[in-house]
């Protein structure tokens, strides 16, 4: 069981240090893998703060040269440098705000894993494409230019539960994880709207191996809370 927080671009500097802080004492499931995923600014305090323990710090993205002329871009090697775990690649924000196509999302995560990086792939439907029964094809697409490795986890986001309020039914989201994992035999968090109190219900599906969690994961209570309900004991 993975739960990962997406800050999405909140917490400077300093927030971040004092969050990852507060998180370190809080008390989080032994049996649960726990992650964030500040902005890059904020990745050298929150791997200050967080050394020694078991709590990864990703970045949300990553670019798939190793150095050169990419202004705005952030390497594997600079992150793994940095102390870095992992990269979230092809968050459904990227895909619609910053152009990131299928092909952009296959090139970071392939870099991010030779570079000796985690990586977490985000998949997932719009409301337009779910309504013209067109989520089928979207994740096949969206998988198919991905590869198995044991780096690699997926998120699967409907973008009509990310920021809404609306959840996926706990059986939708099964549906569309069984989806996935027929097609890449890996494991899946869900993503949309995941909050303390219906982590529970959808982290008990079978195919749900984790949730990948953004506004609730900015308070260290309700981030710990939801870890608490991944865990198995
Ligand atoms: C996300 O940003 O990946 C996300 C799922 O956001 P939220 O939990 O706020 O819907």
């Amino acid at each position: 069981m993975l739960i990962a927080g997406n800050w999405k671009m909140f917490k400077g500097p300093v927030e971040a240090g004092d969050f990852c802080r507060a998180l370190r004492d809080a008390a989080l499931p032994d049996d649960v893998d726990v992650v964030v995923a500040p902005p890059y600014v904020s990745l050298a305090p929150a791997v200050q703060a967080l050394a020694g323990t078991e709590i990864g710090v990703f970045a949300q993205n990553c670019h798939w040269e190793g150095e050169g002329a990419f202004t705005g871009e952030v390497s594997a090697p600079m992150l793994h440098e940095l102390g870095v775990y992992g990269a979230i690649v092809g968050h459904s924000e990227r895909r619609q705000l910053f152009g990131e196509t299928d092909a952009t999302v296959a090139q970071r995560c392939r870099a991010a894993l030779a570079g000796g990086l985690n990586v977490i792939a985000c998949v997932g439907e719009t409301l337009e494409q779910r309504e013209a029964g067109e989520t089928d094809a979207v994740l096949r697409r969206q998988v198919s230019v991905l590869e198995a490795d044991d780096n690699l986890v997926i998120a699967y986001e409907p973008i009509w539960a990310i920021g809404t309020g609306k959840t996926a039914t706990p059986a939708l989201a099964q549906q569309a994880h069984e989806t996935i994992k027929s097609l890449l035999d890996l494991p899946v968090l869900y993503g949309g709207s995941v909050k303390p109190d219906n982590a529970a219900e959808l982290l008990a599906q079978p195919a749900i191996d984790g949730a990948l969690v953004g506004g609730a994961s900015l308070d260290v209570e309700s981030f710990a809370a939801i870890c608490r309900c991944g865990s198995r004991s």
